[in-house]
């Protein structure tokens, strides 16, 4: 997208998609008192817009729980990939039990799982370039960015995979268990979440660092990563004064419908495109 650019503030978690960041006095980082809470804003990534969740890819979810010790033996995939892994996408080098029988339950008791099973062992070992495709921070360095002439398609095409992706998402959660730490980002697919004793948050002291695990929901597993919708990239920097005019939208749309795409009607109440803006001789008097 070589029209659009994206901004990030490292302190926080903001991010803004236009030729310069925004003057909304809203930032909550460590140093911005001394910043009257303006952002301090850098050149941002595609991590940025689509922030990269991965979780460990496990042969057999039902199958033994990963110990804080064992975690090494799992390889951290994207989550939503382990998601179509186990709802039954073959990924060469990333195998899956697949049952031919129920599992039982009684509650949250499993009475049968058919035994326990090894992942069996490939011959040669994995190989993570088949990832490669996934890698949407590799893929920027991978392709070229788009001809001027081919990005309005390449914008559509992108608005319409995200719809794709996220309704995606919410049918196989509906059906596949996915958990989420209520303290940090980790999240987990499967039943019951894992025993690696890594979550940072906070009281994690309480909890021998061990995640607090619930049924995680969409946004955990795809987040939206909301933005700001600006109406003219290049023009003056959003403000304070106006914040109660502006709409928001997810990144990704953000900068589709900056390079051109047809945004989806859902977002448009969020966004806010039809409530008009106080131009400057106005503003001062809004505010
Ligand atoms: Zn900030
Ligand atoms: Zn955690």
């Amino acid at each position: 997208m070589n029209s659009n650019e994206w901004f990030f503030h490292s302190e926080c978690t903001e991010v803004h998609v236009a030729s310069a960041g925004h003057a909304i006095q809203n930032c909550q980082g460590s140093t911005s008192a001394k910043r009257r809470n303006f952002h301090s804003w850098v050149r941002g990534s595609i991590n940025d817009v689509l922030i990269p969740i991965e979780s460990y890819h496990l042969f057999d979810p039902f199958g033994h729980r990963i110990k804080h010790r064992t975690r090494s033996d799992y390889e951290r995939i994207p989550a939503i990939v382990e998601l179509c892994i186990q709802a039954g996408v073959d990924l060469p080098g990333y195998p899956s039990r697949r049952r031919t029988n129920p599992i039982r339950m009684l509650g949250k008791k499993i009475i049968d799982r058919g035994g326990f099973l090894e992942e069996p062992k490939s011959s040669h070992p994995r190989d993570s370039s088949v990832l490669l495709d996934y890698d949407t921070h590799d893929a920027l360095l991978r392709f070229p960015p788009p001809e001027p002439s081919a990005l309005h398609r390449v914008a559509q095409e992108t608005m319409d995979a995200y719809e794709t992706v996220s309704t995606g998402v919410k049918k196989l959660m509906d059906k596949y268990s996915v958990k989420a730490c209520g303290y940090c980002p980790e999240v987990h697919v499967g039943p019951w979440g894992h025993d690696a004793k890594l979550c940072g948050e906070f009281k994690h002291q309480w909890r021998d660092g061990k995640h607090g695990w619930q049924d995680a929901i969409v946004d955990e597993v795809f987040p939206p990563n909301y933005v700001w919708h600006v109406r003219d990239p290049r023009g003056p920097p959003l403000r304070s004064a106006l914040r109660r005019f502006y709409g928001k939208a997810p990144a990704v749309v953000e900068v589709c419908m900056q390079a051109g795409a047809q945004v989806p009607e859902k977002y448009k109440p969020m966004m806010r495109l039809d409530i008009v803006l106080p131009d400057s001789e106005e503003a001062h008097l809004v505010a």
